[in-house]
């Protein structure tokens, strides 16, 4: 396509010249309509003027003509000029016309028609025999020769003798009327392009100015990228609709930041996680290969990769898992059922290992606490937060897990006498790899820190959540709360969660 063609495209699909043609389009349609609804006030208005006017003439003309045996006299005071000139105006356009059509004359034989009325033509005998028959005025307009139109006031005038009726009609030319209107038009014409005209140049420039500042903050955005999401759009400080959405766009530039930080987090931790285990396994092949002799030697330095090894598929299930799990690529698979001797099963699997670490270990469970939950991950929820319990609890302490029945849902809550979280590492907590410092096992022992990152995402696929309440020193109580969902709500994972069937391995 031609280079100017296409800079034609673009200027016509721009936002400003869609306004500006917006602009031209709703100008001249007001414009129109008023000057055609103004156009016909006026003609009204001229036209009442006129037949007023008229109306006034003819009751003149019946009070200065008196027909008298077929002879009009016009009565009047021919000394007086105003009288004299008054008459001679009624008698500009006019007939006197007998029941016949015959034009009148007076005693001095001057034809009752005046030259104006001649040219548009004597009214035939039958049209004035329709008028005296009307018994009311006639309203009528003619054009002479020329084209110009007259409108005609025409009725009945008495003799006062024997009561006989005369034709009598009086007009006036509607040229001066016309003229008026086609002033009008003609001016209203030739203004509306103009108007139109400099209303477009002034549309034209008014969206660029305020275009101006859209483009502007187009520029910045696209000077943000993944590698500077740090930059903002400067606000103007305006307070109008585009600071509105600077805001919004750089609200959203933070979340997308703080998204990409904790991503870049991410892998450093995995990386991290990952060169742990794959360092051990490196060590033991190196000491076997350099320093074992014996069978045992070697078998010893196997085993020890292999612990490793595990622990390595441990992290990458988990990683792949928590994954899926996120992105929704697994599906819940909820059951209605006693959440109650769930607990209590679980409670029961962890108290040989609760007794080894000298921790009593308690529940507090309702008789029935029913829920459509998905078994296999509320069962993985409650382990974590028990063996979490455990870990983190010295012997001689307790652990209390209870659940109960809420108006709005149900509240899952395990309780420890154990460390307790310090309170700038509770945000965190949930986070994946995040562990308290200090805190853990070290060795094979040391846990993946994935744990309650699972029961956050297991709480947040039933439309629940998990917080946690924690003293440093005396304990932490972690509390589930999964509501009561209604019918419609019951799909098979409102966040887009699904299966975790494999998850229990972990
Ligand atoms: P892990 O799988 O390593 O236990 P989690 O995600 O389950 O990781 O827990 C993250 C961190 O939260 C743990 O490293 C621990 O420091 C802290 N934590 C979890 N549960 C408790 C608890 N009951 N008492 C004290 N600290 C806890």
């Amino acid at each position: 396509m031609p280079r100017r063609i296409r800079k034609f495209q673009h200027i016509t699909r721009s936002l400003r010249f869609r306004l500006t043609v917006s602009y031209a389009l709703f100008f001249s349609v007001m414009l129109i309509g008023v000057g055609t609804i103004y156009r016909r006030n006026l003609a009204t208005s001229l036209d009442t003027q006129i037949r007023d006017g008229l109306e006034q003439e003819w009751a003149a003309v019946k009070g200065y003509l008196r027909i008298e045996n077929d002879k009009p006299i016009w009565y009047y005071d021919r000394d007086d000029p105003d009288e004299s000139f008054i008459v001679e105006r009624l008698r500009r356009v006019y007939v006197v016309a007998d029941a016949q059509g015959k034009v009148l004359a007076d005693a001095q034989g001057n034809q009752q028609i005046s030259e104006a009325y001649e040219s548009i033509g004597r009214d035939s005998s039958a049209h004035i025999a329709a008028v005296l028959r009307a018994q009311q005025p006639q309203w009528d307009v003619r054009k002479n020769a020329k084209g110009v139109p007259y409108l005609i006031r025409s009725g009945a005038v008495y003799d006062e003798n024997n009561r006989k009726p005369y034709f009598v009609a009086v007009g006036r030319s509607l040229a001066d009327n016309q003229h008026i209107l086609d002033q009008f038009t003609w001016t209203y014409v030739t203004i509306i392009p103009l108007v139109i005209v400099s209303g477009c140049v002034l549309g034209w420039f008014l969206a660029a100015r305020a275009l101006t500042a859209v483009l502007e903050v187009a520029q910045a955005a696209q000077r943000i990228s993944g590698s500077n999401l740090s930059l903002r759009i400067p606000s103007r400080d305006a307070h109008d609709e585009l600071d509105y959405l600077i805001e919004t766009f750089n609200r959203m530039i933070g979340r997308l930041e703080n998204f990409f930080n904790q991503i870049r987090q991410f892998s450093t931790d995995v990386s991290h996680e990952l060169r742990t285990p794959i360092t051990g396994i490196r060590g033991q092949l190196e000491v076997a290969l350099f320093t074992a002799s014996t069978a045992d030697q070697y078998r010893e330095a196997i085993l020890n990769a292999l612990q490793d090894i595990e622990r390595l598929s441990q992290i990458v299930r988990a990683l792949l898992l928590l994954s899926q799990a996120e992105s929704g690529q697994l599906a819940l698979q909820k059951t209605r059922l006693n959440l109650s001797e769930l607990v209590a099963d679980v409670v029961d699997q962890f108290q040989i290992p609760y007794e080894a670490a000298r921790v009593r270990l308690t529940a507090d469970l309702p008789r029935a606490c029913l829920a459509e939950v998905d078994r296999i991950q509320i069962e993985r929820m409650v382990s974590n937060l028990v063996s979490n319990a455990m870990k983190f609890t010295p012997a001689g302490g307790q652990v209390r897990v209870s659940l109960r029945n809420e108006a709005e849902g149900i509240e899952l809550a395990v309780e420890d006498t154990g460390c307790g979280i310090p309170t700038d590492h509770l945000p965190h907590i949930f986070d994946r790899f995040y562990r308290v410092p200090g805190r853990d096992a070290s060795g094979p022992e040391r846990g993946l820190g994935l744990g309650l990152s699972f029961v956050a995402w297991i709480a947040k696929a039933h439309q629940g959540y998990v917080r946690v309440e924690s003293s440093p020193g005396k304990g932490s109580r972690f509390i589930v709360f999964l509501p009561v969902l209604a019918e419609a709500d019951q799909r098979p994972d409102a966040a887009g969660a699904p299966v975790a069937s494999g998850m229990n391995e972990l």
